[in-house]
């Protein structure tokens, strides 16, 4: 057995009071869903117009908030389309030398930004003028609509999905956030406890001061799939009809772990990887780095490269297993809840908000980061041991709806916005 013990945990909706309000009921679950007239009005921004989690997230939640809000986006591209396809307004403010900013390389090369940046900040405090509450759903989003506060003094809620240390960021960046989140920002709240006890360790923020709001997603629209011919399903997406097929659904990315699925397939004798998901921020060299990784362990033929993909329910039904394999602690992880909706059993690594979804043999299996044989092992024994897979699919289906609704994710953020009206 190589997976580790490790702490069972399915923390409850937390409760805090946090930032400069107080919040104590902004989250218990007997108190009133705002309804929509009352709501107040609100700017939601993020820097990317690609489909990532934290714009896939923000999606219902902005369609639900659509009557009195708007998303601007900072970067244009098909999260854009998706939005207005559910009748959100949106306007998309771009700069390149903004948008060429990137987490890992956050250097003095920022300084020839400045421009794009001033200019950023006026265009996102001149709209958020015309709103009650301003949303900021991604990290550039943050420090361009909480450096305009001054100007636009709106309420602030900075939606933190990420692990906000030194394993994922430079000195610089922490640094920034953790002034920008003492002063200009409101209400901070997590997409996990994971990514929750990290900022409060970078911010000196109480522990209780971040309310947790885990994603939620819509498990029917998993149930409408229909894979009880799972032969057609498959060759209607054009995977192997008879292969035990293990898929890993989530953007090509080194600290994703890509690479650490194809070492285990090379010790996995007849069995295929499907990866869904394509390179969206710039991570081409990695993507090509694949490839030639399957072709030197000789297993190119039994990898396949679906690149990204807008029906999950039916690429994740045509799996016998789903493989998370995320190097770094993953801030939350929604391919897992949506691997568990899925009805498949889900193999993850262990960290970061994982542990707030996942608990090992009960409803997945937990392998340790970047631990190959691990994950092979975990492999072997679900192929092997159809009962215990069933088992374990069966039991994460039951808690994805019961803990990771999105209904429930809906009424939290709803009334966490609710609270923040001035
Ligand atoms: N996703 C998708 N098509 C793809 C690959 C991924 O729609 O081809 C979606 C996936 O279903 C999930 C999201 O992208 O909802 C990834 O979210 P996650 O939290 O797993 O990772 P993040 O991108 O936030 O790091």
């Amino acid at each position: 057995m190589n997976a580790p013990e490790l702490p069972h945990r399915f923390p409850p909706v937390e409760l805090a009071a946090a930032g400069t309000v107080a919040l104590e009921t902004v989250l218990t679950t007997d108190a009133p869903v705002p309804d929509s007239t009352a709501s107040p009005t609100v700017l939601f921004v993020d820097q990317s117009g690609q489909l990532g989690g934290a714009e896939l997230s923000l999606l219902p939640l902005a369609a639900r908030c659509a009557a009195r809000s708007e998303v601007l986006l900072l970067s244009d591209g098909p999260f854009r389309a998706r939005l207005e396809a559910l009748g959100v307004r949106v306007r998309v403010t771009s700069n390149a030398k903004v948008a060429a900013i990137k987490r890992e390389a956050l250097r003095l090369n920022w300084l020839r930004a400045v421009p794009g940046i001033l200019a950023q900040v006026r265009t996102i405090a001149t709209q958020a003028k015309q709103f009650d509450v301003l949303f900021l759903n991604t990290q550039k989003a943050l420090v361009l609509g909480a450096l305009g506060k001054p100007l636009h003094r709106r309420p602030v809620i900075w939606h933190v999905r990420d692990i906000m240390s030194r394993d994922h960021f430079g000195q610089v960046q922490l640094r920034i956030v953790r002034w920008l989140v003492r002063h200009a920002v409101d209400l901070v709240v997590a997409n996990s406890r994971a990514s929750a006890d990290a900022l409060t360790a970078l911010t000196g923020l109480a522990a209780d001061a971040v309310p947790v709001v885990h994603n939620g997603i819509d498990a029917s629209a998993f149930a409408q799939t229909d894979a009880s011919d799972i032969h057609a399903l498959r060759r209607r997406l054009g995977l192997p009809e008879d292969a035990w097929l293990a898929g890993l659904f989530g953007r090509l990315a080194p600290w994703k772990g890509q690479h650490i699925a194809i070492e285990a397939l090379a010790k996995l004798p007849g069995a295929h990887l499907v990866l869904v998901g394509a390179a969206l921020f710039g991570e081409d060299a990695y993507a090509q780095q694949l490839h030639r990784q399957a072709e030197e362990l000789g297993v190119a033929d039994r990898v396949h490269f679906a690149g990204f993909r807008d029906d999950m329910p039916a690429w994740m039904k045509a799996m016998d297993v789903i493989l998370h394999t995320s190097t770094e602690p993953e801030p939350f992880g929604r391919v897992i809840i949506e691997g568990m909706a899925a009805g498949r059993p889900v193999v993850a690594a262990a960290a970061g908000g994982v542990l707030e979804i996942v608990r090992h043999r009960e409803n997945g299996w937990l392998v340790q980061p970047g631990d190959v044989a691990g994950l092979v092992n975990a492999i072997e024994t679900l192929r092997d041991t159809p009962a215990l897979a069933q088992q374990l699919a069966e039991q994460a289906y039951a808690d994805v709806q019961l803990h990771f609704s999105l209904d429930s994710y809906l009424q939290q953020m709803s009334r966490t916005i609710a609270r923040m009206a001035p």
